[in-house]
């Protein structure tokens, strides 16, 4: 009893405290949307520390323990719970810095703000980064553009970036998260990977998104399109038509070293390439394009092989080969006996903004609300507001 009321009054107190400095404490930072990014999904063990030492928060009974600084916790999954050292907690715990400066570091790699691990049903843990929004932008931005372009290009990319991340909230409820570290979502490299440059573009446009009829738009980005963007509809089986969406030239990309591509590849592995995925092809004897769309790009092809024929979408053949091989479905092919050159331009399905060209608008003068129009047409940018 007695430590119910030791516990009760320092409830209040935290309370009082919180009430009385945090306007001060706080700053100028405003409330934003909290996201939760799955980090490690499925593993047996992590380990955590924070320069300024950390706190652990039981969600399920509600007792906090204060853990060292500079002391590396391994935390493991246990049949009865959760285990740091000798302790077992609860099924669901998180983790705070005690130092505002020094984030908690997982694995060696830091996070900002909070951590949660869960035990998930298969009695391993998720870790989670629960954290804002713009700190989370912070930690994508190196991932998709280099912190060396205009700062203009910078800004459309976070722009972009904060609308695909407060459009996809949610998507992996089941696990207990909203997004992915990995590419399934967008690259989350945490604390390790933020840079100055970036963060400020993400700083200089905080809280903007860009909206169609006051719906955030699917802010679809790739890294070079090759001379003109895809509508989308052509892309992907299924996709609905949106006019932002319907594909433009793009005069800014060319001068780049991505702009251009080809690659030789024999048809053997061509063959076993298709097998590994799950068609059922002999040895290929031809490829035809049968069709290309709007933008040039192939939409379908037929194989000819030693067992018949063929037909699959572009699309879907560039991703089997490999993305980074066939780079763009923006191809033509040439037979040299038994191998197929395919030459192409531009890297990406080349749906929505193209991240080369934005770099090349910056360079004529372009700022970042001109460049996001150019791209997706009849949008607005605007502060979104949950
Ligand atoms: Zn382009």
């Amino acid at each position: 009893m007695r430590k119910e009321f030791d516990l009760f009054f320092r409830f209040i107190f935290l309370i009082l405290f919180v009430l009385l400095f945090s306007p001060s404490l706080a700053g100028n930072r405003l409330p934003e949307t909290i996201i939760r990014v799955g980090i490690l999904e499925n593993v047996y063990s992590a380990n955590l520390s924070a320069a300024g030492g950390f706190e652990v928060i039981d969600l399920g009974t509600g007792r906090h323990a204060k853990l060292k600084k500079s002391s590396i916790y391994l935390v493991l999954a246990a049949s009865e719970g959760i285990r740091i050292g000798d302790e077992i907690f609860g099924p669901a715990l998180r983790f705070k810095s005690l130092s505002d400066n020094e984030m908690l570091r997982v694995n060696g790699r830091r996070y900002r703000d909070g951590i949660k691990i869960s035990l998930n049903n298969k009695g391993n843990l998720n870790v989670i980064n629960e954290l804002g929004i713009e700190g989370y932008l912070y930690g994508v931005m190196t991932r998709e553009v280099s912190p060396e372009w205009p700062i203009e290009a910078l800004k459309a990319q976070a722009v972009v970036s904060r609308t695909y991340v407060m459009k996809n909230l949610g998507k992996y409820d089941k696990e207990g998260f909203d997004l992915s570290a990995t590419i399934t979502s967008q690259v989350y490299g945490g604390g390790e990977a933020e840079d100055p440059r970036t963060s400020k573009a993400v700083d200089l446009t905080r809280g903007q998104v860009i909206t169609y009829e006051g719906e955030l738009i699917k802010s679809f980005f790739h890294s070079n399109c090759g001379g003109r963007t895809e509508d989308v509809t052509n892309a992907w089986e299924g996709e609905q038509p949106f006019p932002y969406l319907k594909g433009v030239v793009c005069y800014f990309c060319k001068k780049t070293h991505q702009y251009y591509w080809e690659k030789t590849i024999k048809k053997k592995m061509l063959t076993e390439k298709l097998n590994e995925n799950g068609y059922s092809v002999e040895e290929i004897k031809k490829i035809k394009i049968l069709g290309r769309s709007s933008s040039g790009r192939v939409t379908y092809l037929k194989i000819y092989h030693g067992g018949g024929r063929l037909k699959i979408r572009g699309n879907a053949f560039r991703m089997l080969m490999g993305p980074n091989i066939i780079k763009s479905t923006l191809f033509a092919m040439e037979h040299m006996g038994n191998r197929i050159k395919f030459y192409g331009r531009g890297w990406g399905h080349g749906v929505g903004m193209c991240q080369w060209g934005a770099k090349g608008m910056a360079e004529r003068g372009a700022n970042y609300r001109q460049i996001l129009r150019y791209y997706y047409p009849k949008t607005k940018i605007e502060k979104w507001e949950d």
